[in-house]
């Protein structure tokens, strides 16, 4: 009898948190039974393990990554008028906290290689309303964050690292987050270190930004009924606080894992030959970055991204597009203006990309069936041509 291959999935949240059932049960009844939701000494506990592992000295939990985002250009008092450097070629929270404060979001072209900021560009972009830099690590590899520090430096720019999809990433062996005067992390369930619904974290050297971040996250608040300024309510409830608290333990491990699957892709990704300017390009590892995959992300070459991500959908492999369209083509930032002339390398990526499963439980069973889906699509392709 023939078996029908299984589908392979993009993500299988379920696979990576059943090994640690009993552990987030544990953790969560604790909880309960405490009677504090808010909070609390998991959530402080927390902080101090995020700041320990992140070598930042303050860590403050929010309700998400785009709320630490926001928070840290609240704290910094961004507003009207103010210009924030930042890449096109994004999550939308990277930008969304600009235009929320009335500031001016000014899009940066990425390098081709890693998808990360293109420091040049973003040298031509620093004008005297520059008030921020934030440079985003995607898909767990950091941008060249010593570089796009120093040019901040030498400006005195603050620079906000978005390191939603990076923690535990390392440049020059410097974590992601202690670069900044401030980090943000996300808890979302996708990324490598995710929660059960949503929470964030903002990291900082410097204990006065910490301070004030802290006190922007809790309606401005100091002392109780006094408000100092006008926050926001963003908190990290102490169920994520508890349940983040068992991933944290098993973080390195899965890291490991994920970095061991995409070494198996890019090895046999070769060794079927998928490798070339009209099929795929492999991502690229800086090597002053310790990556801690995210996603896999290849560009599919030859105008054939779509049709490729079709093909694997017909084989039940899954796969997606981060990112379809740039924040510069957005609906919602058309006003301001923009016409991408400058931004080529966020174009082509965003027509290129795609990025494929990788998640601590991936098999290699389900691995190969994915290289092998896409090599078929090659000689599809090479048989509909002959
Ligand atoms: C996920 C993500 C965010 C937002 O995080 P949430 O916790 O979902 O709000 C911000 N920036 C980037 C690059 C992201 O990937």
């Amino acid at each position: 009898m023939v078996q029908t291959p299984q589908n392979v999935p993009l993500l299988d949240v379920n696979r990576d948190n059943r090994p640690h059932r009993e552990e987030f049960i544990e953790a969560l009844t604790e909880v309960v039974d405490s009677g504090r939701f808010l909070f609390g000494p998991e959530v402080s506990a927390l902080e101090e393990e995020i700041a320990k592992y992140s070598q930042a000295d303050h860590a403050i939990g929010c309700a998400s990554g785009s709320d630490a985002l926001l928070l840290a250009l609240m704290a910094l008092g961004i507003g009207p008028g103010d210009e924030v450097i930042v890449p096109s070629f994004t999550f939308f929270a990277s930008v969304s906290c600009v235009t929320r404060l009335g500031a001016t979001p000014i899009f940066a072209d990425i390098r081709p290689d890693t998808f990360n900021l293109d420091t040049d560009h973003l040298e031509q972009l620093i004008t005297d309303r520059t008030r921020a830099i934030i440079p985003v690590h995607l898909f767990g590899q950091c941008a060249e964050i010593d570089r796009i520090c120093q040019i901040a430096a030498s400006r005195d720019i603050p620079v906000i690292e978005d390191a939603a999809q990076a923690i535990g990433a390392a440049y020059h062996s410097r974590p992601a987050g202690s670069w900044g005067l401030i980090g943000c992390f996300s808890f979302y369930p996708t990324k490598n270190l995710g929660g059960m619904g949503d929470g964030g974290m903002m990291t900082s050297g410097d204990a006065e930004m910490a301070d004030r971040l802290r006190l922007f996250a809790g309606h401005g608040m100091r002392p109780r009924y006094y408000h100092q300024v006008v926050g926001i309510n963003s908190r990290l409830d102490t169920f994520q606080a508890a349940v983040l608290r068992v991933k944290m333990r098993h973080l390195d491990d899965a890291v490991q894992r994920r970095s061991a699957i995409a070494g198996r892709y890019m090895e046999w990704m070769e060794d079927q030959q998928l490798v070339g300017e009209d099929q795929i390009t492999l991502p690229y590892i800086d090597p002053n970055a310790f990556h801690v995959w995210n996603q896999f992300s290849i560009r599919v070459g030859g105008g054939q991204r779509d049709a490729m991500r079709a093909h694997l959908a017909e084989q039940g492999v899954g796969s997606e597009i981060y990112y379809p369209v740039p924040m510069h083509q957005q609906e919602c930032f058309a006003f301001l203006g923009v016409d991408g002339s400058d931004l080529p390398e966020t174009e082509r990526a965003a027509a290129e990309i795609l990025n494929l499963p990788i998640f601590p439980g991936l098999t290699q069973e389900e691995q190969l069936r994915v290289v092998e889906c896409v090599a078929s699509f090659y000689q599809k392709s090479a048989r509909l041509a002959a």
